[in-house]
């Protein structure tokens, strides 16, 4: 499994496997917090378990206006915001350190 691979994995895990938005586990995605195309990073520090229907939903909307569109949906914001806000200050290199273990044992 590549590097790439295993951030990913890392990151959905530090997420509980579930969109930080909406809690779907299905089709998962990686959303950033700080688009791409606002000069956001590929860091985990910047990137948050986000299912498909809601990473094709937020676009390049900035998070804050987004969480505005989901409370008037009845979501939860608060909820989200503490979510968000575990994930970029989460060290994910231990989560990291043990899929890698768990793959190295069954090779
Ligand atoms: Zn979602």
């Amino acid at each position: 499994m590549s590097h790439g691979k295993v951030k990913r994995r890392a990151i959905y895990a530090r997420d509980g496997n579930t969109c930080v938005y909406c809690q779907s586990p299905d089709n998962l995605t990686l959303d950033h917090v700080l688009s791409i195309f606002r000069g956001g990073k590929n860091a985990a520090t910047n990137l948050i378990t986000c299912c498909a229907p809601c990473n094709h939903e937020r676009g390049h909307v900035r998070i804050e206006r987004y969480l505005v569109r989901l409370g008037r949906r009845g979501l939860d914001t608060e909820a989200i915001k503490e979510r968000i806000r575990y994930a970029v200050l989460c060290d994910i290199q231990p989560i990291i350190r043990a899929i890698e273990l768990v793959r190295a044992k069954h090779e």
